[in-house]
């Protein structure tokens, strides 16, 4: 099956994400330009199999049993990335990174906030990715989208429903395929500056050297998620191999080959928080895959 596209099968999760964990999938295909992947959705629907998209895995937990059917991996697959005048248009398996240094390359400024973000740019409209006082729902004008039947089609920003870190297209059914973000002339140099600082405040507050998916949980509203997590006295606090990290409390990090530990480590920050303060933290990562039978 998928013989002619960039397959594997049986793929371990645990080398898609960033997570380093999860079982594997039945099929995982990159495929190179959105005419392949409309052509491996075709043989999906033939097969009768089930599609899970992802992109960089940068924001994901896989389960232990892995995932049935296909997965579509959009990173290191579409990858064109252009600009014209003050539009930047990006395919979806670009990295938000590359997408921010082409900007600031072309003197166009509104993509700094992003050059951190270690993850697609198909993933982060999804998300609504964003850091520092900036996201994607700022700078998005239209998105194309396959559907599952392989139609196209193009959406404004204004049916994408943006929220914090959440869109319409969470909903599951869609696939992003090209995004087209409108930027504002800058200065070349003073774009550069401003990356190269937030990517210092990263690497000085975030545990970047140890596996993650990034902040576990979304912001509660008026607090913190790592302020409370901090505040509860479970920096550091461990579930086999998956622990509160201690430089940042917002991060989960994982130390050891278990998702289900990492899965029991989430549901005790979120029960433990929620005792001590009465604020409910809701998942920011996305949780996928089955548990082993
Ligand atoms: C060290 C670290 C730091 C981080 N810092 C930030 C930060 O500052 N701000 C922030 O917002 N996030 C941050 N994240 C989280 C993560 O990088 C973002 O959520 C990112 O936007 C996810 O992109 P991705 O390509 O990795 O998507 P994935 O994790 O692969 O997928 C995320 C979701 O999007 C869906 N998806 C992905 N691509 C597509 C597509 N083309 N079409 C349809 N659905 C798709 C998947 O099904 C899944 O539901 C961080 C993560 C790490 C590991």
């Amino acid at each position: 099956m998928f013989e002619r596209f960039q397959t594997i099968e049986h793929a371990p999760m645990r080398e898609y994400t960033t997570l380093r964990l999860g079982g594997p999938a039945d099929w995982l295909v990159t495929p190179r330009s959105t005419r392949e992947l409309i052509q491996v959705l075709s043989e999906a629907r033939e097969a009768d199999l089930p599609v899970t998209v992802i992109g960089h895995g940068s924001n994901l937990l896989v389960l232990d049993g892995g995932i049935r059917g296909l997965v579509i991996r959009m990173a290191q697959g579409l990858r064109d990335c252009f600009v014209q005048g003050k539009l930047l248009v990006a395919e979806a398996g670009v990295m938000m990174g590359a997408a921010a240094n082409l900007a600031a390359e072309k003197g166009l400024s509104g993509l700094e906030f992003a050059s951190g973000i270690p993850g697609t740019v198909g993933g982060g409209v999804l998300m609504n990715a964003g850091a520092y006082g900036g996201e994607m729902s700022q700078i998005v004008q239209e998105v194309t989208i396959a559907h599952r039947d392989g139609t196209l089609e193009t959406r404004e920003k204004d049916a994408l429903a943006f929220g914090y870190r959440a869109s319409a297209l969470q909903a599951g059914e869609d696939i992003v395929c090209q995004v087209t973000m409108r930027l504002n002339t800058g200065d070349m140099a003073a774009i550069r500056e401003k990356m190269s600082e937030l990517n210092r405040q990263r690497r000085d507050k975030q545990p970047l050297d140890v596996p993650s998916a990034g902040s576990a949980f979304k912001r509660p509203e008026g607090a913190f998620a790592a302020a409370l997590i901090d505040q509860c006295g479970l920096k550091g606090y461990a579930v086999g191999g998956a622990r509160v990290s201690t430089k940042h409390a917002g991060f989960l990090v994982n130390t050891g080959d278990s998702a289900q530990d990492f899965l029991e480590l989430m549901k005790s920050v979120q029960r433990i928080v929620e005792e001590k303060t009465g604020i409910h933290l809701e998942p920011e990562i996305k949780i996928m895959g089955e548990d082993i039978k």
